[in-house]
């Protein structure tokens, strides 16, 4: 069975069609790619799976339960964790609060516990403590020591799509949402980010639905590829398949990628 099912989705925005009777299926610890151009319907696909949007026809299946109808945080709470085209920081707070705010919106606690103010010895105080632990393991595994303590908005945007990621993982999911997390970054951290993106799924097990533009990135790590324009499927495969295909090379031409 896969991890994770979409079938004949459809979102439209007026007479729009943004996603147009889409059907893909992800296995455990694939590392999955959605390629198109821009305005293709990439986010809009993010946005339905993640309850942002409520999508017109279709269904959304994570481990064999629907997720339509269901809210951002209850997503997030079974499993699915996203970033976004657009960094979605607190650039007033530092490294370590956005992490564990990130893990704290999806849990039970409040804001003073998160900042740790009003910190009681309670049930409440060991939970924050495991909290933390975890936040800081990510710290660690991101290599992010020297940001830890630095506000958001102090770092360069490349640590800062980090800082994204860290909390995104920090909601230890099973599968997270990449929504073009190479954009804006230059060459080196374009590498690094491709880096990140494997050991994510290698080392922690998660898996990985990837948004990319850049057609060049997503070819050394995807194991498969989803092609769509227009809100349609173009084709479905292998990087070699699918960066080969005629209709995909059409889709592209005259964009510089
Ligand atoms: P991509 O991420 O592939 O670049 P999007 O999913 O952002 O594309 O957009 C697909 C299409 O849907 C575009 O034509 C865009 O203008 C439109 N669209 C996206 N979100 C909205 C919205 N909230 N309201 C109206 N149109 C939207
Ligand atoms: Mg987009």
């Amino acid at each position: 069975m896969a991890l994770f099912e979409i079938n004949n989705l459809t979102k439209r925005f007026g007479g729009l069609i943004a996603v147009d009777n889409l059907s893909f299926s992800i296995k455990k610890g694939e590392i999955f790619s959605i390629i198109g151009p821009n305005g293709a319907g990439k986010s809009t696909v993010f946005n339905c799976i993640n309850g942002l949007y409520k999508p017109e026809e279709g269904s959304i299946q994570f481990k064999g339960e629907n997720l339509i109808g269901q809210r951002p945080d209850q997503v997030a709470k079974m499993g699915i964790a996203r970033t976004f085209q657009n960094l979605e920081l607190f650039a007033h707070m530092t490294t370590i609060d956005n992490l564990l705010l990130g893990r704290h919106l999806h849990m039970k606690a409040n804001l003073g516990q998160i900042l740790g103010l009003n910190f009681r010895r309670s049930k409440a105080a060991k939970e924050e403590i495991t909290h933390r632990r975890k936040v800081e393991e990510i710290i660690d595994f991101l290599e992010l020591e020297s940001a830890r303590d630095q506000y958001v908005s102090n770092l360069p945007y490349g640590k800062q799509k980090l800082v994204e990621l860290g909390r995104a993982l920090a909601l230890e999911p099973e599968l997270i949402l990449l929504d073009e997390p190479a954009a804006g970054l230059n060459q080196e951290e374009r590498e690094e980010m491709v880096f990140w993106i494997q050991d994510i799924r290698d080392q922690l097990g998660v898996t990985v639905l990837l948004i990319e533009h850049n057609m060049q990135l997503v070819k050394g790590i995807s194991d498969r590829i989803l092609a769509i324009s227009f809100g349609k499927k173009l084709t479905e495969g292998t990087p070699a398949e699918v960066l080969n295909h005629e209709e995909v090379i059409k889709a592209y031409l005259g964009e510089v990628v």
